[in-house]
This record gives structure tokens, sequence and C-alpha cells, in this order.
């Protein structure tokens, strides 16, 4: 297949991509127009239709040759990610860590998650054998954020090709390289798969917008939640199916019986990694009052000595986007003004590319630190009289995409009352590293799921078929009516639904 790239007309639209510490030109990029992707949707049309005849085995071994390409081409993708999106080289390996483990379990799983199986057909029916096979939808749209942007391209990659899709990915504007890369790599490691099968197109709102509006079969989301109502209202004008993975503002619950040491190492991870511009970062700490000081004492030593910068293995890089280092200030100055202290940092920790670790204490839960995404290395804790108010208060916003707690003995029991998609016990994040684990959100994080078994389901269409195996004496589906079947009919509904069923 030729690279997409080659074939963008010299008097396209187009815009340029930059790293946001040094300004280096990373590459330019087409803005792409809905004829354009009306176009790529059609080819995916045909190139699906020879995806869907390989079979489970055979995607499973293109999908494996595909990973083993993009082992091997690592850094490769290292530096893109990191002159994209100024990311340390640590975290766009933990990207690809997270993505090629999707790629591989999905190929791996998609046989038995997504294969014919017998079901049994009930007693009206039991003359006819039953079975359940997950179709593909044909093609699918995936949009994604620039905060993970090989993650997230990956991810939705990994799912709906497995599940039999052809793909067209829309990367965000700010690391459009990384999704070229990441279409683009598909080729490279299988060059004669059909074009079509895995396209990517490049642009703004409106280029996402139209690809919502194209017809395509499914549409997976991840980004902000006011983008993903947009994204749902255009979808609706044709019914395409949606699936919104959106933001978050995650808490955590310190209870009194917490290893403390490790929970701060912890949360203080959990909310700087990657600059704190993740949709799963630590954002809120709840803590129980009677382990309060010891753990504010040990944030603040593990807080301190985060580095930041623009080594290769620096802690944390720079802000990728400027607007969101406003949303910082405007969400640090807020809680400083309504009475919150700052633990570790303050605004002047905020030094454009950059922002050093805050760490904010006892922050009114109606600041905007409390109730909006912050998307920086910023951590809000307060502290909390008992389990029961960190719950409550953890439970409080609109989102719900993870959560975590810290307790030696009341760890599952805490979990189970957390709104949110996922929780981890005595540790953060790691449920969005287990590709066999569904992932996503409730409340306005979002609906459906990646991952697991369901996020190969996500992207395929149940499809029931029955077959009759021998012709019973009471048939149902036959005229005329037998003169006994309403009377044969009527002993057995009385014998089988009006007592108890174990
Ligand atoms: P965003 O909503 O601004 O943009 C996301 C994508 O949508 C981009 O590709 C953008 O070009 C496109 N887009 C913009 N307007 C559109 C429209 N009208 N129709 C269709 N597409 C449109 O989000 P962002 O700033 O790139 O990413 C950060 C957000 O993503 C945060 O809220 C973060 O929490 C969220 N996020 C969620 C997850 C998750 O799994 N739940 C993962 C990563 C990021």
């Amino acid at each position: 297949m030729t690279a997409q790239l080659d074939k963008v007309a010299s008097d396209r639209e187009s815009f340029e991509v930059r790293n946001p510490a040094t300004g280096e030109s990373v590459g330019t990029f087409p803005v792409h127009t809905a004829e354009d992707v009306a176009a790529l949707v059609a080819k995916g049309r045909d190139a699906q239709k020879w995806w869907a005849a390989q079979g489970f085995a055979g995607r499973k071994k293109r999908i494996q040759q595909w990973v083993r390409w993009l082992a091997r081409d690592c850094d490769t993708l290292y530096d893109i990610g990191f002159r994209e999106t100024g990311k340390p080289r640590p975290d766009v390996q933990f990207e690809l860590l997270a993505g090629l483990e999707d790629l591989r379990w999905a190929a791996t799983h998609a046989k038995r998650v997504l294969g014919e199986r017998k079901v049994a057909p009930g007693l009206a029916m039991m003359n006819f054998e039953a079975r359940v096979s997950y179709e593909p939808l044909g093609v699918v749209g995936i949009i994604t954020p620039w905060n993970a942007p090989v993650y997230t391209a990956f991810c939705g990659l990994a799912y709906a090709l497995a599940g039999g899709n052809a793909v067209i990915l829309k990367p965000s504007e700010i690391s459009a390289a990384t999704g070229v890369y990441a279409a683009e790599s598909f080729y490279k490691a299988n060059p004669d798969a059909p074009e079509g099968l895995v396209s990517w197109i490049t642009g703004f709102g409106e280029t996402g917008a139209a690809l919502c509006r194209s017809g395509v079969d499914k549409l997976g989301f991840t980004g902000s939640v006011p983008t993903g109502r947009r994204v749902m209202s255009a979808c609706a004008e044709n019914l395409t199916p949606v699936l919104l993975e959106l933001g978050g503002k995650d808490a955590t619950v310190i209870a009194e019986d917490a290893d403390v040491e490790a929970a701060a190492q912890s949360i203080v991870w959990g909310s700087m990694w990657n600059s704190g511009q993740a949709c799963v970062g630590v954002e809120r700490v709840y803590v129980v009052q009677k382990v309060r000081d010891e753990f504010l004492r040990k944030v603040k030593e593990n807080a301190e000595q985060v580095t930041v910068g623009l080594e290769p293995l620096s802690d944390i890089g720079p802000m990728t986007v400027p607007n969101q280092i406003e949303i910082i200030r405007r969400h640090v100055t807020d809680a400083l003004d309504k009475g919150a202290t700052a633990l570790v940092g303050g605004l002047d920790s905020i030094k454009p590319p950059y922002v050093h670790p805050i760490v904010l204490v006892d922050v009114p839960e109606e600041s905007s630190a409390v109730q909006e995404e912050t998307f920086g290395p910023v951590v809000v804790i307060n502290t909390v009289a008992d389990e029961d108010e960190a719950i409550n208060r953890a439970n409080a916003t609109e989102f719900g995409l993870g959560s975590s707690v810290f307790s030696k003995s009341r760890g599952a029991a805490i979990a189970s009352r957390l709104h949110a998609g996922g929780t981890t016990i005595n540790s953060v994040l790691t449920f969005v590293g287990m590709p066999s684990l569904p992932f996503g959100g409730v409340g306005n994080s979002g609906f459906g799921r990646f991952h697991g078994d369901d996020g190969l389901r996500e992207f395929t269409q149940a499809k029931a078929t029955t077959r009759k195996r021998f012709k019973m004496g009471q048939e149902m589906q036959r005229f005329p009516r037998g003169k006994d079947d309403f009377d044969v009919v009527y002993k057995v509904i009385k014998m089988r639904y009006a007592r108890k069923f174990r």
C-alpha cells in the first residue's frame, strides 16, 4: 500500500504539529474533508470483506506480525512520541507496552469470545439447536485524544480489527504523527493487506465530525466530555452506535489501616505521571483523619523528589497543550482563594511549558480543583472523619472513570462502594494495563468498554441462529393450531413457572 501521505494534493489545507517544549516541527498533515472520509469508508467496505474472509486464525496471524514489527521498531515510536508531545521516553514506552498487550490479547482471545457457540434452546424450543456468534460491524471510526496518543490508537485498533472490522483512525490534531504511524505500521507488517483496511484521517473537529456523520458502523471516541456530547449528537443523525471513553476526576481513599508509605508513593506517581495528563490520573485523595499527618509528610517527601524537564528519563516532561496550563492555573488559583493550602508547590510551580508538582490540601469540595478535570501534575488531598465520608465525597462528582483505595483489611468492601468503571486496591491505575479486564467509565466518564471480552464484543453484533433438529408432536410454529395446543401450554406454564425456581 502506498502511504496515504503521498497522495495528499499540494493545494490541500494542512496543519503543522510542533514539539511543545522546543517548537521543533514534527510534520505537516492534511485537513481531511467529508469527501475524503466518504472515499475511505467506501474503500473500507471492500477491504473489510477481505479481512472477514481471513477468519480468526488469519487475523490473529496478521496482528501477531504487526505486534512483532512494532516491538522491533519501538525506537521510532519513542522518538515520534517525544518530539510530538514532549513526553519522556518511559511515558511513551508505558503507552506502547499497554497498546501491544491489547493487540496481543485481542488477537489471542477473539475466537474464544466471538466465535460461534451453542447455547441452550430452552423448553419451548427444545427441538431446536441454538447458536450465537458475534459478527463484524463493517467499518469502524476511532477518534483519539492527544494525552495518550500511542495507547488510545492501538487500543482502538486492537479491538476493532480483532472483531473483523476495517478501521478509520482520526488522531488528535496535536498528536497526528503518532496516529499516522500507528495506522501505517499495520501495512509495514502486512504489505499485502488491501488499502482501506486501516486508514487514517487528520484534521480538527470538523474532520472528526465528518467521520461521525459518514455512516460508519460504529464510532469509538476517546476524549473530553463536551466533545463526547457533540460526537454522540452527530452519530445520532445516522443512528451510528457510539462508545464514549471520556474524562475523569479519579479519587483515592486512604483508610485508617492503609500502608501509608506505599499509598503516598503511589499517589504521587498516579497524579504526576505523564504530567498529570491522564484520564485515569489520581486527582483527588480522601484520607482518614487518623493517618492524615503521616500521609501528608510522605506525600511531600515523594512529590519534592519528582524531576521535571526535557531529559529522556525525566520523571515528568512539559505540558503538551498551552490551554491546559491555563486550566491548571485557574483551578489552583480558585482552590487557594477558597482557603486551600499548598503542601507542595503553588502558583509559582507553573512555568510554561512546565508545571512542577502541586499538592493542595483542605480544598473546599465546590472548588473547580475538586469538581473539574485538572489534567495536570496537581493533586487535591482532603481529610475525612471515616471511610463512609471518604466514599460519599469520592462519589460526588459527575465523573466515574477510575478510583483506588488503600486499606489492609477493608479494600474490597470500600472498592465495591466506589462509583467508577474500575477500582484498584493498594495501588493505582492497574486496571488500565490489564487487557483481560473491561475498561471504561460510568456517569459522565462515558459508556461502553475497550478491553476484555466486553471490549471485543463492543465492535461486533450478536447474531442468533437456530436449526430445527427434529419434529415435535406439539409444535407452536404452524397453522392450523392443534386442538390441544392451548391446554398443553397452559399446563406447562403452571408446572414450570408457578413455583419457585433456582
Ligand atoms: P478532545 O475532546 O478535545 O478531542 C478528542 C478528539 O476529538 C480529537 O481527535 C479531536 O480532533 C476530536 N474532535 C474535536 N471536536 C470534534 C467533533 N465535533 N466531532 C468529532 N471529533 C471531534 O479531547 P483531548 O483534549 O484531545 O483529550 C483529553 C480528554 O480526553 C480528557 O478529557 C481526557 O480525560 C480524555 N481521555 C479519556 C480517556 C478514557 O479512556 N476515558 C483516555 C484518554 C483521554
